[in-house]
């Protein structure tokens, strides 16, 4: 292994390194491929949604014998207080024509899979290898890397840098900065087990249909975050994701933020009689369009994760990690092809690709989002959910009092908690946020 160069090495065999692998290899290049674990997604956490679109553009017949647990029909959002939740859901049959448009999936399972493909394709796969360093020259071009198994050191033409959110290696080999506690989230996680007909009776599925449910509210005590519930074949997924800075600040800890979750009224009934069999934790980038670290460079490019491409608005990871790695990999085939070396000019075709992709495009639309969140996280998280829970209590019930003196109970309680300026500012400034 030591004296062999290969064209391409990508650190890290999840999403967005297995994509890159997959696109360079079966396209020729002689590729190699690091990953700490054991077996690829054996140290991965997701909630876990597979988005369809982005793995059909790169195996267009995954489907075929892909580990999918179920395809969902139903996505609910929920506003929670203490004890209620007001929501609104959306179901419908034509989401899913003419193929599913999204999954649930099991990372350790998928990983596995979407890793066999890349051998299948001709790459190298080494497991329980982590890159510990970059090998640079005189002048700063990055041409390989050293591994932990002996120090042994593998060159390479360009580095794929596919790492994950804490990307050690980029920020050892000063690539990129150590994401900031305000540009990621910690995420906890449990699966819960229950029989496959449990799980469909509570959520009103058949056989192999899926349900979500996100929920945001007083349950992350007024730090920006979210609650997720995702139903797999034979199991639940649920956990809660929080701003580190917000967690630090409120000396709050995510277990326990996870343990209300689990025991709110509206979640409690959809696991009970469930076992638990396992716990994660993990950190999801945050911060949005403004912590784009540099993507490229002389021998090197940056993707997924890694690269804090991440989509806080419509809590979307995966599909931009595998889109990155895809277009990092086919961008560098591109510039092999034509004879080019892998200098920083000729890699500025990946950042083009992805500029033109929804990556970028969505991400700068929501580029202030992430701030907007961060200052006004009282009202969203804990003001407004207690305000829209007490209107549609309200409105639902029947007590004999009048209808207009609960419409105006209602408006006076929101007057009183935001003022009229408060109200008009706080959706102006939501709505310049989002678009
Ligand atoms: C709790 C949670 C829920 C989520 N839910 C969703 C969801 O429902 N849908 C969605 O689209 N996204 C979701 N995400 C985000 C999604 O998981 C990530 O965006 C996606 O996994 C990023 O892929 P990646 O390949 O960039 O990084 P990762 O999947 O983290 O892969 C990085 C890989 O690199 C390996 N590695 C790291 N350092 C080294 C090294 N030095 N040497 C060798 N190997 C190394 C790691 O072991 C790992 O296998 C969620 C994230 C979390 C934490």
């Amino acid at each position: 292994m030591r004296a062999e160069k290969f064209d391409a090495i990508v650190v890290g065999a999840g999403m967005s390194g297995n994509a890159a692998a997959y696109a360079m290899a079966s396209r020729g290049l002689k590729v190699v491929q690091l990953e700490r674990g054991e077996y690829p997604g054996s140290k991965n956490v997701q909630g876990a949604i597979l988005y369809a679109d982005p793995l059909e553009k790169i195996i267009p017949k995954f489907r075929d014998d892909a580990p999918l647990e179920r395809h969902l029909v139903e996505q609910r959002f929920w506003i929670m207080d203490g004890t209620s939740h007001t929501g609104i859901h959306y179901r419908s049959d034509d989401f899913n024509e003419p193929r599913p448009n999204r999954y649930t999936i099991i990372r350790a399972q998928f990983d596995r899979w979407f890793s066999a493909k890349v051998r299948e394709a001709g790459c190298t796969v080494l497991c329980e290898t982590s890159a510990t360093g970059l090998l640079k020259d005189w002048n700063g071009n990055v041409t390989g890397i050293v591994t932990d198994r002996h120090r042994d050191t593998i060159r390479a033409d360009v580095v794929v840098l596919a790492e994950g959110v804490n990307g050690y290696l980029g920020t050892k080999g000063r690539l990129r900065e150590i994401p900031k506690p305000d540009s990621v989230a910690l995420a906890v996680k449990e699966m819960h087990f229950l029989p496959e007909d449990v799980i469909a009776d509570r959520f009103g599925l058949t056989a192999d249909e899926g349900c979500v449910i996100e929920a945001g509210g007083t349950i992350t005590r007024g730090i920006p975050g979210l609650g997720f519930l995702y139903t797999n074949k034979e199991s639940i997924s649920i956990g809660v994701g929080c701003l580190v800075s917000g967690l630090a600040a409120a000396s709050e800890r995510p277990y326990d933020i996870l343990e209300a979750f689990k025991h709110h009224p509206s979640i409690r009934p959809l696991i009970a009689g469930s076992e638990v069999k396992e716990y994660a934790a993990h950190l999801i980038p945050e911060g949005g369009a403004t912590a784009i670290p540099q993507l490229f460079g002389n021998g090197w490019v940056v993707v997924g994760d890694a690269a804090q491409l991440n989509n806080t608005a419509h809590r979307e990871g995966s599909n931009l990690a595998m889109t990155s790695g895809y277009l990092a990999g086919h961008a560098i085939a591109e510039v092999r092809s034509r004879g080019g070396s892998m200098i920083r000019d000729n890699l500025s075709l990946y950042k083009r690709l992805l500029d033109e992709s929804f990556v970028i495009k969505d991400l700068t639309k929501h580029k202030d989002l992430p701030r907007f969140l961060h200052a006004n996280s009282q009202s969203l998280f804990v003001s407004y959910p207690k305000l829209i829970s007490q209107a549609a209590q309200s409105f639902v019930r029947v007590d004999g009092a009048s209808k207009l003196d609960k419409e105006r109970a209602t408006s006076a309680s929101f007057l009183k908690a935001r003022s009229g300026w408060g109200l008009i500012s706080d959706a102006v400034r939501l709505a310049r946020a989002w678009y």
